[in-house]
């Protein structure tokens, strides 16, 4: 396993293609934009050392009975889904962020159990391949990134029907000892400190859609392969002094980026799905459902520190006792355990794969990750409104520094006189940092829009064993039925 520094040192070695703000970046690791990205993710290895968290971040290697850090690790059983979550949780707290290392994690353990089924059903090859791959992931304990989301272009359209045939990735060419696929892929968590993109269709396919059916993994610096770094809500703050940034060792959610991918090869060893369009929908359901379990473990976890500033600000401001500030704490509380009870709920629920890795009940997971779509926003307004006015109108910490302007901000900045004025701006920047949209955006659309969870959650739902529940109570006999 790698350490943090380790992991720093080991993208220093990747030759990735990067731009942000119209310009090439020559050293993403080190870049202010990226820079608390890498430091969150970097925690994902640290704590995998920590005598505190090593039982939840690290575990051993189903393959090869070597310890191995968790975000390369599949499934084995509820365990292994219920110590996720509890990792998540703990991580969050460290870092009040994201760690964007899941996605990755969560395409390994789709494609795990996804390939061997295949295998089963058409007489494919592609899990053996795939442990191959995962061998060595474990063994350098690269981070991946889980790219399945395709730009889309027009929605009502499906892949092969798009105007423009990149809007979704695909093969362009099959050759002896590979493919060559182009296209992009969108909103890409953590791509820019990934070792590995692990590729994944993004939607059900028809037979005309089969060049978009791939799934395969390529180092993050392919040929071919680079990255348009996205903007985040006041991003121009990590150019500037650290007060202002709110969180300035983890950053704002997770670096997310564009990737696209113009010609790059994939060699056969690394192709995982080619053309199989018929299970191009599966793979994103296990996929999708795999990462919606995560939320109200991650989400737990980040608002714990987001319930803590609040607190820390209604105490430096003199409103904690107040009794509609402590209900409000205490609705907080009750929002974040909820999401974290259906994590929990989703994972205690698995169910082993044919493979034998253990799946997450959609159903659950489908309906935790809706409820972090709401109550991340009802978290955050609660938040707002402790913390009063203050979030939207703080002047910036060189106004604090300066000798003329810094004795008033001093002065009518203040709380309780024996609160430093500087304490009460750090928190109010840490909450305006983790409410503002960006993190709101995340938490609606990360792991797949409401609309998709809602979708899930039809198709499980068994509407008709609901209904037949009722007519039994209500003496009402089904056709045919004495
Ligand atoms: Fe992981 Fe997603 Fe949470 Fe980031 S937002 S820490 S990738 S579950
Ligand atoms: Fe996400």
């Amino acid at each position: 396993m790698m350490n943090a520094k380790q992991y720093v040192e080991s993208l220093r070695k990747l030759n990735m293609e990067v731009y942000f703000q119209g310009e090439r970046i020559e050293n993403p690791v080190d870049h202010p934009a990226i820079r608390p990205h890498v430091n969150a993710a970097a925690e994902t290895y640290e704590m995998a050392f920590d005598p505190d968290t090593e039982d939840l971040v690290s575990t051993t290697s189903h393959l090869t009975g070597e310890k191995i850090n968790r975000f390369t690790h599949i499934h084995q059983n509820t365990d292994d889904l219920i110590k996720q979550v509890k990792m998540l949780r703990a991580i969050s707290q460290k870092t009040g962020t994201c760690y964007q290392r899941c996605v990755g994690h969560d395409g390994l353990n789709a494609l795990y159990s996804i390939t061997y089924e295949m295998d089963d059903e058409l007489g494919t090859e592609y899990h053996t391949r795939f442990v191959n791959f995962l061998k060595y992931i474990q063994e350098t304990d690269f981070m991946c990134d889980g790219a399945m989301t395709d730009p889309k272009g027009d929605r009502s359209l499906s892949p092969s029907q798009q105007a423009d045939p990149d809007l979704y990735l695909r093969i362009v060419e099959r050759r002896s000892d590979g493919i060559i696929v182009s296209g992009a892929k969108a909103h890409q968590t953590g791509a820019v400190n990934s070792h590995e993109i692990v590729v994944m269709p993004t939607t059900a396919m028809g037979p005309d859609d089969a060049d978009y059916a791939v799934a395969f993994s390529v180092p993050s610096d392919s040929k071919g392969l680079f990255y348009i770094f996205g903007r985040q809500t006041n991003d121009g703050r990590k150019m500037e002094g650290d007060m202002d940034i709110g969180n300035p060792v983890y950053g704002t959610v997770g670096g997310e980026a564009l990737a696209i991918f113009e010609n790059v090869f994939v060699p056969n060893d690394r192709i995982f799905m080619c053309g199989e369009h018929q299970w191009a929908g599966t793979l994103v359901e296990r996929f999708a459902s795999y990462h919606r379990q995560r939320y109200g473990g991650c989400r737990g976890g980040w608002a714990d520190v987001l319930i803590g500033a609040t607190v820390a600000i209604a105490e430096q401001s003199g409103t904690d006792k107040a009794s509609h500030v402590r209900d409000k704490i205490v609705e907080m509380t009750h929002l974040a355990e909820t999401i974290y009870c259906g994590s929990l709920a989703c994972s205690v629920e698995g169910q082993p794969t044919p493979s034998g890795a253990c799946w997450v009940d959609p159903l659950l997971a489908n309906t935790t990750k809706l409820n972090v779509t709401r109550h991340i926003y009802e978290i955050c307004r609660l938040a707002h409104d402790i913390a009063g006015g203050m979030l939207a109108t703080l002047p910036a910490e060189k106004d604090f520094v300066s000798e003329r302007t810094g004795p008033y901000i001093e002065k009518y900045f203040k709380g309780k006189a024996d609160v430093p004025t500087e304490h009460r701006i750090r928190i109010a920047r840490l909450i305006e940092n983790m409410t503002s949209g960006t993190p709101l955006v995340e938490s609606m659309h990360g792991a797949g829009s409401p609309q998709a969870q809602k979708i899930g959650i039809l198709r499980l739902a068994n509407l008709q064993g609901k209904k037949d529940l009722a007519l039994k109570l209500a003496g009402i006999k089904k056709v045919g039925e004495d």
